[in-house]
């Protein structure tokens, strides 16, 4: 299995000396702004055979988010489970069973959920209007048709999954997004209040994702003025989330434009250390996102010294014990895949240390901070 970047493009494409990517080209924001999605839809509907489909996070089944979608008679609401991350084998399912329901093309898919779900969106509104499989199309530039119209609606904030270029998918032979210009939103509606049952450590894991993508963005090699504007603000955002003492409203508002800011910061940079050891640790034991970040980051003070810092501060301040032990029982050559995965992210490498950076890191190092998680 292979597992390559997934957050940021490191294609031939995106590497010409200046990359050129999409961006999402609406976007409404504000408290109650999911009430106006009806109006939103209304020119986006083809006819009553080609309905919306909402994919929407499982855990607001029977909730009252569900009665304020905006439902035609066709419509569909299919709910997903976020428990595990998603898998080309499910984007076939699911657009399979869209397209044998309907004698035409869906008017649009709307992700409601988490990275999981938004993801999982991008990639069924492309494969509707591609042909084959989606692990065909896990790489860079390899979607031929546009996606179909897709909505997406973060309920919790930090990934940045709305607006990035990439959906990120487990296929049988990689771990590897869908990176093209077709997989950007068509529409984003940031509705600060959807977040307000995520529950304190996955709001703490999802939003230090965010905090990370700016440390690790702006200590880069690779920073420029155009991350360093976003990751700035990004990063300022967070602190003040998780820092200060801010009314619930204000730091939910804040985290929303955190995660928008830091995914911009990392579309014209890259991720760095913490994230490359992540994907080694969720390669071999499938250890979330989010959490495996911080699992790793809380070891790298000797690379990001001030950002780890403020890390524990925001730990210690929100009482967040982050689980021990995760890799005491590792093997030696269960050390030597993460190690593996870890190091054939070179982008990542090259921008958190230089173009030297082979001489700087060592799978002894590597191995060190892991038998510390
Ligand atoms: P998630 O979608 O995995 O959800 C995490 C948990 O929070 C789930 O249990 C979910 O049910 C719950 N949840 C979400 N919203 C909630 C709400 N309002 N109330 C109560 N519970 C709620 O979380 P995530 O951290 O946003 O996403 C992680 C995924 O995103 C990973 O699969 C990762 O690969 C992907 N990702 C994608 C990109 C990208 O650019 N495409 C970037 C980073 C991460
Ligand atoms: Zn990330």
């Amino acid at each position: 299995m292979e597992i390559r970047n997934k957050e940021v493009d490191t294609s031939t494409k995106v590497n010409a000396k200046f990359r050129n990517f999409p961006m999402v080209p609406r976007v409404i924001f504000g408290k109650g702004s999911f009430d106006q999605l009806g109006e939103i839809l209304l020119p986006k509907r083809k006819n009553s055979e080609a309905p919306m489909i909402y994919l929407i996070d499982d855990v607001f089944e029977g909730g009252s988010l569900i009665s304020r979608i905006p439902r035609f008679p066709n419509d569909q609401i299919i709910f997903i489970s976020a428990d595990e991350e998603p898998k080309t084998a499910q984007v076939d399912f699911l657009t399979d069973g869209i397209r044998s329901q309907f004698s035409q093309l869906p008017s649009g898919i709307v992700g409601i959920g988490g990275g999981t779900l938004l993801d999982l969106a991008k990639a069924v509104a492309i494969m509707l209007n591609n042909e084959g499989r989606s692990q065909d199309y896990q790489g860079w530039d390899l979607v031929k048709q546009p996606a179909i119209y897709h909505v997406g609606i973060p309920t919790i904030s930090g990934t940045g999954a709305e607006v990035s270029r990439t959906t990120v998918l487990l296929g049988p032979e990689k771990k590897l997004g869908i990176n093209s210009d077709f997989t950007p939103f068509d529409q984003v509606v940031l509705d600060p209040d959807l977040t307000k049952g995520v529950a304190k450590d996955q709001w703490f894991y999802t939003g230090m994702d965010c905090f990370i993508h700016c440390v690790e963005s702006l200590n880069g090699t690779f920073l420029n003025a155009f991350s360093q504007s976003y990751g700035e603000k990004a990063l300022e955002l967070c602190k003040e989330v998780y820092l200060e003492d801010l009314e619930d409203a204000d730091a939910r508002d804040k985290l929303m434009m955190a995660s928008w800011h830091g995914g911009m910061s990392i579309a014209y940079s890259q991720v760095g250390v913490a994230h490359a050891m992540s994907y080694g640790l969720s390669y071999l034991l499938g250890v979330r996102h989010g959490i495996g970040n911080c699992l790793v980051f809380q070891h790298l003070e000797e690379y990001y010294p001030e950002g780890v810092a403020l890390f524990h501060a925001m730990r210690k301040k929100h009482q967040i014990n982050l689980p021990k032990g995760i890799c005491s029982d590792l093997t030696d050559s269960d050390y030597d895949i993460m190690i593996r995965v870890a190091l054939s992210l070179e982008p990542l490498w090259e921008n958190a240390l230089g173009k030297e950076w082979r001489s700087i890191i060592s799978p002894e190092k590597l191995k060190a901070i892991y038998q510390k998680i």
